[in-house]
């Protein structure tokens, strides 16, 4: 129910992190390329996209990607 999972791999150097939702848990992938200040933005602003209920509002991507802190 609602379980937050977050794990560092390594992705292409242009991403910094994705949240995925699979049933009722959140899974937050950080990309582990990325320096440790980096990695800890991206999961924070990963975070943020879950705490502001992103996956269930109408907004346009834009709008949610900036509430969350675009470019943190
Ligand atoms: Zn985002």
């Amino acid at each position: 129910m609602n379980d937050i999972y977050i794990k560092g791999i390594e992705l292409p150097a242009r991403v910094r992190g994705n949240v995925v939702k699979i049933e009722d848990d959140f899974f937050v992938f950080v990309n582990t390329v990325l320096s440790p200040e980096c990695q800890r933005c991206a999961a924070e602003h990963e975070l943020m996209h879950i705490k502001k209920d992103h996956f269930f509002n109408e907004e346009p991507v834009i709008h949610d990607e900036l509430e969350a802190g675009y470019g943190r």
